[in-house]
């Protein structure tokens, strides 16, 4: 199993659009992995995880095949996750597709219905565009996938759910735009059996000693659970723990400082364009 993260940042960016702080400024004078755009992954270059408006910017630079993509699930409906306007351009006289087959969202509540209206708006086929309804902690199968979305702690509006993805041996949990899980959503993972091989976590405040809100997580908050999660079975020794999802106001948030900071610890640092192949 392969993943590529194509977007590591927070709603706003980093650089943010219009902002002035000390972070984004130094960000963009260093450039390279210290630069972040919105939320996106792809699975074996053909699961896509979110849909935010910089799909296309992701397409351009690394050469997602969209076209071929039949499978995307989106995590909640935010913005920085899911740009419905665009799904206009998977339609007819604005694609030429010749596989025939729809791509198909899988979105819980809040993305559905988004979803829905910009079909209705746009009038698009279902033979363009396919969307099914998911529900927390009802596995459903595709693309040779099983997965499992699990309750998030986050903007209940938004339908927040994590993933966990599964094929053979091989699995994966994504999950960010969560903090600490409940427990039906602790009985879930413990119920699936696995150290998963990879576990993608929110850290989108960093070294930010307190998260002033529930809805994402810092450093300190991913350590914990990284413990928690061994302790329950949930990952081992061999688990690869990832931090992603990163905001401007996080601190020591530049790629550069961070990295150096968690990688004595035993964690990954995301970037855009950072490949896992396990
Ligand atoms: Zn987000
Ligand atoms: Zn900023
Ligand atoms: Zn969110």
């Amino acid at each position: 199993m392969k993943i590529q993260y194509l977007g590591t940042a927070a709603a706003e960016g980093i650089p943010a659009i219009f902002c002035e702080c000390e972070t984004c400024k130094r960000t963009k004078l260093l450039g390279g992995k210290n630069i972040r755009t919105r939320s996106q992954a792809v699975i074996d270059d053909r699961l896509l995880i979110d849909f935010p408006a910089d799909t296309y910017a992701h397409y351009l630079k690394w050469n997602i095949p969209l076209d071929k993509i039949k499978a995307c699930i989106i995590t909640h409906s935010h913005s920085d996750h899911l740009y419905p306007a665009e799904i206009q351009m998977r339609s007819a006289g604005f694609a030429h597709i010749n596989s025939g087959k729809p791509l198909t969202f899988y979105a819980a509540e809040s993305g559905y219905n988004m979803l829905a209206d910009a079909v209705k708006k746009y009038n698009i086929s279902e033979n363009d565009i396919n969307l099914k309804l998911i529900k927390p902690f009802e596995s459903f199968e595709t693309e040779g996938y099983v997965i499992t979305p699990i309750k998030a702690t986050h903007d209940e509006k938004s339908s927040p759910v994590i993933y966990a993805i599964e094929k053979d041996e091989k699995s994966l949990l994504y999950a960010n735009d969560t903090s600490e899980l409940c427990e039906e959503s602790m009985a879930c993972l413990k119920a699936l059996e696995r150290p998963f091989n990879v576990i993608s976590l929110d850290c989108t405040e960093a070294n930010r000693p307190i998260v002033p809100y529930i809805g994402h997580l810092n450093f300190n908050k991913c350590a914990a659970i990284r413990d928690e999660f061994i302790k329950d079975g949930i990952a081992n020794d061999k688990t690869i723990f990832v931090l992603n999802h990163f905001s401007h106001n996080g601190i020591n948030v530049i790629y550069d400082e961070f990295e150096k900071i968690v990688r004595d610890k035993g964690f990954v640092t995301s970037y855009d364009g950072l490949i896992i192949e396990y």
